[in-house]
């Protein structure tokens, strides 16, 4: 079917490695990114990307919300080079306030780096956003962050990597000492002592060793982190699961390194094992079959819509996975649900300090496309057939408001933002199926809703009404559904396309619903 990729792509895809670093809030993810572009050579000084962060609030192309919360809503793409790689960091929104953008960011990635605060351990938006990741099966690699800290026992984290988020791990560097005793790592794999000398660790000097019982360990760390050193690894060689690429690959296993982001601690370590272990692009599950990323015809797919950059020109940007193919500036695809080609003349990339526009880009990359309005979440662009690529489910809303239009006037603007903004995966719309009709919003991420009542005004001129439900969970019910049933702490609704769909306020309201109807069935995801 496809034609022998040339060298250059072959190779264009060998080095690339396109990952996005899940973590909580406060975990460290914008320092551990900083510390990256800069070995990356992609900024000059630390305080860069936070500087940018500020420097965006500045200018007056930013969404206005942006600059009152002062957090991100949209992500965004850092590149940069190091050791012959071509390393994409897709940037996840780090506020709590997350939304279905952060997930469906995450179908772009080959791999992720899950980011753990060392005292603080697994959280809850890592758990989601490690579920998500997860699911597709992806590589994920494991920073223990805040080593300079004094924090949990190290077993103890790895015990509740396994017991809370359902992978096993392997410890590939091993702290000596923690907090203020902290005086290095032991590099599992080449058999080495990395030591940070110098009361802010900033120097480190790096002493081969014959294995963990080396001499050179008690002179440099003393007796009894040496002792301490040599019993974990002895318990871990015994007790620990090995390094098997293949479990890593699957995302069945992951690789575990232990640092400091902000001391550049181990840093520098990561990102090369990373580099070398991390997956390059990976076949895409299409309507096709899959397409290898080698494969000739470019391909892609949008996987976020970002508006408002700028208010006043109303425009937006299409970001576009490079799936396969080289994408060359001005070619003609094929907007494949649209049914027409297209010319790609305006496309951007987005590094860490700047906007430029590109002029060939491969696969793994992202490229950003200006949009007057003709693309959708999900929509497939590819050169000369109709290939649809399958990547982004819909998520499962846990935020539910009511909402309704304040001016019965303006109804007819109304319902056309409505529709299109929940066309675009701002929002999932929900009807009731009662005498009186409700509309429903579902969002993963408090600020969708913020969004949305933002664009509603400003695009459509609407204000509207939004009150917030006890509703937590919504499930798709595939089945004959017996409305009585969902009478308490419950709701029966549609979705956009009349599936059925039932809200509970609380798991035990679920479960109860679920027991009643043992022939229905209750998906997370709209089937
Ligand atoms: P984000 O919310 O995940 O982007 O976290 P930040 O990168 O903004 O970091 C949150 C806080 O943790 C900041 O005050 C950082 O200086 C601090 N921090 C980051 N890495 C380390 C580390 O290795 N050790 C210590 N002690 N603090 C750190």
């Amino acid at each position: 079917m496809s034609s022998k990729p040339t060298d250059e792509l072959r190779q264009e895809v060998e080095k690339r490695r396109t990952f996005a670093i899940i973590s909580h809030p406060d975990a460290g993810k914008t320092t551990l990114t900083e510390k990256l572009l800069l070995f990356g050579g992609a900024i000059h000084t630390a305080g860069s990307v936070k500087a940018r962060k500020a420097a965006r609030h500045a200018t007056s192309d930013w969404m206005e919300i942006e600059k009152q919360r002062g957090i991100s809503v949209t992500s965004s793409v850092m590149q940069f080079q190091y050791a012959g790689k071509q390393v994409n960091i897709l940037d996840t929104p780090g506020h709590q306030d997350f939304s279905e953008d952060t997930y469906r960011t995450l179908t772009a990635a080959d791999s992720a780096v899950m980011l753990i605060d060392v005292a603080k351990g697994v959280e809850a938006q890592t758990i989601k956003l490690f579920q998500v990741c997860s699911k597709r099966g992806i590589p994920i690699f494991t920073f223990i962050n805040k080593l300079d800290r004094e924090g949990q026992n190290p077993f103890e984290l790895l015990e509740e990597i396994e017991r809370v988020l359902g992978i096993r791990s392997v410890p590939m560097n091993w702290p000596i000492g923690m907090g203020r005793e902290l005086c290095g790592v032991y590099d599992r794999m080449k058999n080495q002592v990395e030591l940070f000398n110098g009361k802010d660790h900033s120097s480190i000097e790096v002493r081969p060793t014959s294995d963990y019982n080396d001499p050179i360990i008690r002179e440099m760390a003393g007796d009894y982190l040496a002792d301490q050193l040599a019993q974990d690894l002895e318990l871990l060689d015994v007790a620990g699961d090995s390094f098997d690429y293949d479990k890593v690959a699957r995302g069945e296993l992951t690789p575990v390194f232990f640092g400091s982001a902000v001391n550049n601690f181990g840093v520098q370590t990561f990102l090369e094992n990373f580099l070398q272990l991390a997956p390059s692009p990976t076949p895409r599950r299409s309507t096709e079959g899959e397409i290898d990323p080698t494969d000739e015809k470019f391909s892609g797919y949008v996987f976020k819509i970002q508006a408002n950059m700028n208010p006043a020109h109303r425009d937006r940007i299409a970001f576009l996975r490079i799936c396969s193919g080289k994408f060359n500036r001005g070619m003609a695809v094929r907007h494949v649900r649209a049914g027409k080609e297209i010319k790609l003349s305006q496309p951007q990339q987005f590094l860490a300090q700047d906007r430029d526009i590109v002029e060939t880009a491969y696969p793994g990359d992202i490229i950003g496309l200006f949009d007057p309005g003709i693309f959708r979440i999900g929509d497939s662009l590819a050169e000369g057939r109709d290939v649809t690529f399958d990547e982004l489910p819909t998520f499962s809303p846990e935020i539910f408001a009511k909402v309704s239009v304040k001016n019965a006037l303006k109804q007819k603007q109304y319902i056309k933002g409505l529709d299109q903004l929940t066309e675009e995966g701002m929002v999932q719309v929900f009807r009731s199926v009662g005498p009186f009709e409700d509309t429903y919003l579902g969002v993963v991420g408090q600020l969708q809703f913020e969004v949305f009542e933002y664009r509603m005004k400003n695009e459509y001129g609407v204000d509207i009404q939004l009150n917030r439900t006890t509703y937590q969970f919504a499930r798709w019910l595939v089945g004959k559904v017996d409305p009585s049933k969902f009478r308490i702490n419950s709701t029966l609704v549609k979705d956009k396309n009349d599936n059925d769909v039932a809200l509970f306020e609380n798991e035990y309201a679920m479960r109860t619903a679920m027991e009643r109807l043992p022939d229905v069935k209750f998906l997370e995801m709209a089937p």
